[in-house]
């Protein structure tokens, strides 16, 4: 081969066929815009049916007692977090590289955000950086299932249990993903999700709470969920009968103050969608490990997916992620790699991922609740704000990570195209340096 076969420097491109559908999310069907229409026809936007129904439907596939319907994924993490006991001069545990929803709500509670560093294989918290940052006033564990990957959840939960903290996994990239056998976020205390359009489980703006603890259930309604509170429903049996007698005297007004009640023209498209979940994301996972397959051995580029244990899946592979290692291809930089990718026609391989969170102003020096402070410090007992390097792995996060095409179809031609663009730049990477 000689330099000019790279698509940077002249040579054909790798990709030549037209995607056509190969990456359109969601699937949307007539069967998703007659459920929707039917709400809209009958003015059922604002209710609770719909939304109960799909509810339990999604309880049901996920494995867990309960599931809560939300306007957002940001506002089910708030809810959760609440739900856990997390307020004024607490802690949590979140790890940098994830989407800010996973931390922020916990400012608006009085608690500060004790960020923790990443594993560079699975790109989700690394347990061997958590229990030393657990205090007397740490109250829960945000777990995320990142880029579709599940955390490793045993010796998280190990710890997490032996210090009495509560786990919230954050499954918004990972509906479907099984850990070990397990349903991801059906093994801490609670889960929250977005489940936005542009997410794996996509049905408008909405957000999913799920937990099989009934005090959990029962706070999070309470918080935010107005007249469900004491509400007779054929769905939740729960609502008929809270148990919790300090939720009850506040029955009828949400005591956060919130509105946490999801729109049902996303309920409607949502229990659609879940009908053909499960089938779709099986054909994303044999699209994806088709990709990874042909990569296999390749130098400077491997898999992000979970082979070192059983029975574990990458759900809707959602933010489809590759592993670069600049030190396998004489450390060509990531930033040169994937510009040669995207040349040879892959527009998905950009560089890294999420932003490392513990830099952001918004955890260092916002006053988020008018204390004359940063809630960072204006409450807790310690300062657990971190600075720039603090936390090397997620630091380092846009030279070990790279974009990949997030397939929705299995079609053998299209994905061998990506996949030779790929192969194609790491086998001229001493052209590149
Ligand atoms: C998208 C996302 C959220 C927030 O969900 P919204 O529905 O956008 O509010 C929370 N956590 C993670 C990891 C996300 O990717």
């Amino acid at each position: 081969m000689s330099a000019s076969d790279l698509a940077l420097f002249g040579g054909p491109k790798s990709v030549t066929l037209d995607p056509g559908d190969l990456f359109t999310w969601p699937i949307v069907t007539a069967e998703d815009e007659e459920a929707v229409l039917a709400v809209l026809r009958r003015g059922g936007m604002s209710g609770t049916d719909v939304t109960k129904q799909f509810e339990a439907e999604f309880a049901g596939w996920m494995g867990t007692e309960f599931a809560l319907g939300y306007p957002s994924g940001t506002e089910s993490l708030r809810g959760a977090m609440w739900a856990c006991g997390v307020g004024l001069g607490d802690e949590i545990i979140c790890p940098s590289i994830t989407y800010w929803a996973s931390a922020a709500p916990a400012q608006q509670l009085g608690a500060a955000v004790n960020f923790c560093d990443i594993q560079r294989d699975t790109l989700c918290l690394d347990p061997a950086d958590l229990e030393h940052r657990i205090g007397r006033r740490t109250k829960a564990i945000v777990v995320v299932h990142y880029a579709a990957h599940p955390a490793d959840m045993d010796p998280i939960l190990e710890i997490a249990r032996r210090h009495g903290v509560k786990v919230i996994e954050d499954v918004s990239h990972a509906q479907g993903s099984l850990y070990k056998g397990r349903m991801c976020g059906t093994m801490g205390d609670v889960a929250a999700m977005s489940l936005m359009s542009g997410k794996s489980f996509a049905c408008g703006e909405a957000g999913m709470l799920v937990t099989s603890d009934r005090d959990i259930y029962e706070r999070a309604i309470a918080y935010g969920h107005y007249e469900r509170t004491g509400a007779p429903s054929n769905y939740n049996p729960p609502d008929q009968q809270i148990t919790n007698a300090d939720l009850k005297l506040y029955s009828g007004i949400p005591i956060g103050g919130f509105k946490h009640r999801m729109h049902q023209l996303s309920s409607a498209m949502g229990r659609v969608q879940l009908r053909h979940y499960p089938a779709r994301i099986v054909e994303i996972q044999r699209a994806l490990n088709r990709f990874w397959d042909q990569l296999d051995g390749l130098p400077g580029l491997r898999a992000h997916r979970p082979t070192q244990w059983p029975d574990s899946t990458m759900g809707g592979w959602y933010f489809a992620r590759g592993l670069y290692r600049a030190e396998e291809l004489g450390g060509l930089p990531c930033a040169r790699f994937t510009e040669a990718v995207r040349a040879e026609g892959v527009g998905a391989c950009g560089q890294g991922a999420n932003y490392p969170l513990h830099t952001h102003n918004v955890f260092h020096t916002a006053d988020v609740l008018g204390a004359g402070k940063p809630t960072a410090l204006a409450f807790t007992e310690r300062d657990v704000r971190q600075g720039p390097g603090t936390l090397p792995v997620a630091e380092s996060i846009r030279e070990i990570c790279i974009g990949v095409p997030w397939f929705k179809h299995d079609v053998p031609e299209q994905i061998a195209q990506y996949a030779a663009a790929y192969r194609k730049v790491a086998e001229h990477a001493d052209e590149l340096r």
